[in-house]
């Protein structure tokens, strides 16, 4: 062999008794067969089989079937962020003609991606109450497909009436959907209730260190998650090995982190609550929250994500009580060991339950920090916002 070649060529190696704990990294664009024949009847190797890198290498197979190990699904599919999941699930299932019903709280991505995208494909997108399954029921047409929903709702925290709402689609013969990023399957398994569709935002909780993007759509049917599947591909869309193994890692503590963060909620939950600055706090585990019967019910648990509303006044000084907290740092994106705060605004984002507080949600987030040093942030934020 020339040198050249000696330089391309990698040698194989024994792997005889090598076992690690970490998932390997496997990259590929390219799958080589041993022989022509074998490559010739690549198309016969299914879907679970490997023909090109695009479809999946071991490493996103591992995370695909622990995923759904997790959710109870018969398939789980990656793409590369929670949007993603949602906006390429509808569309695969939808074209011209279709009618979709999207819940009022839906992640905004998500209702812009009605109005503009759908709309623009003949796909006529209409947002429903997610509070009222009756609601749902009047707004059902004979071409409606597909019933969005999400539990609890974007920055308002609506928890939705899932077993109700899947047997209101499905006397109208429609699919259900739901964006489940909030919970994971580690505090609700939509699918055990009827949903056909659960998308998740990886990059939240299961990657858990604010550094991956990623999105997983899981199925309960095998059929309607090949249809999918089909579709990504016709798309190109596929997740690199690398950001798998990352949310691979990320899984193996998402449990304790998830739990962790539940925990510190709760307290930083019963300080705000105790003070005359806020007027509510939005989190379903609360007797008050909207749809808390339902969380009570269907969930087996709490993501450490809630909302605060303060009393009218307090919002204007927002920023400065912002800048004066040292741990919680100011970012959107939940779910990492990294409490966050990020101040919502609801204006044109509800078109049917029109949000009746303040214009100013603040989302807080609980990481991994020492609750003590959250707890003193909570209190200088709080002491500037009373002024
Ligand atoms: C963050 C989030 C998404 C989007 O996830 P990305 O990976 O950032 O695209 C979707 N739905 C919900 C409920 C989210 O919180």
């Amino acid at each position: 062999m020339h040198e050249p070649t000696r330089c391309v060529l990698t040698p194989q190696v024994d792997e005889t008794g090598y076992r690690a704990l970490g998932p390997a990294v496997h990259r590929a664009s390219t799958i080589v067969f041993p022989d022509a024949a074998a490559y010739a009847g690549r198309g016969a190797r299914g879907p679970d089989g490997y023909s090109y890198g695009l479809a999946g290498t071991p490493t996103t197979r591992a995370l695909e079937a622990k995923l759904a190990g997790l959710a109870g699904a018969a398939r789980c599919l990656l793409v590369p962020s929670g949007q993603a999941a949602n906006a390429l699930a509808a569309m695969a299932l939808l074209q011209a003609g279709d009618h979709v019903l999207i819940t009022d709280t839906a992640y905004p991505a998500m209702r812009a991606l009605a109005v503009e995208d759908m709309a623009r494909a003949g796909i006529a997108a209409e947002f429903y109450d997610p509070l009222s399954p009756e609601d749902l029921r009047r707004r059902l047409r004979p071409e409606t497909r597909l019933v969005w929903c999400e539990s609890p709702g974007s920055t308002t925290m609506e928890v939705q009436d899932l077993p109700a709402i899947v047997r209101v689609a499905r006397e109208a013969g429609a699919l259900t959907g739901c964006d489940n990023t909030w919970a994971t399957a580690l505090a609700l398994k939509p699918l055990a209730l009827g949903v056909d569709i659960v998308t998740e935002a990886l990059t939240k909780y299961a990657g858990g260190h604010s550094d991956v993007l990623m999105g997983a759509i899981t199925f309960a049917d095998e059929a309607l998650a090949l249809r999918v599947r089909g579709y990504l591909g016709r798309m190109g869309i596929g997740v690199s090995p690398d950001d798998a193994a990352l949310v691979l890692r990320g899984t193996e503590t998402m449990a304790l982190r998830f739990a962790h963060s539940a925990a510190g909620a709760r307290r930083l939950v019963a300080r705000l609550q105790a003070h005359p600055a806020v007027a509510r706090v939005l989190w379903p585990p609360l007797p008050d929250a909207p749809g808390h019967a339902a969380w009570a019910r269907d969930f087996t648990g709490a993501a450490g994500l809630f909302g605060v509303v303060f009393r009218p006044g307090a919002a204007a000084r927002i920023g400065p009580a912002l800048d004066r907290m040292r741990t919680i740092a100011i970012g959107a994106s939940w779910g990492g060991t990294r409490s966050l705060a990020a101040p919502m605004s609801l204006a044109g984002a509800r078109s049917v339950r029109p949000w009746q507080g303040e214009d100013l949600v603040l989302r807080i987030s609980v990481g991994l920090e020492d609750i003590r040093d959250l707890e003193a942030d909570i209190d200088r934020l709080l002491d500037t916002l009373a002024g």
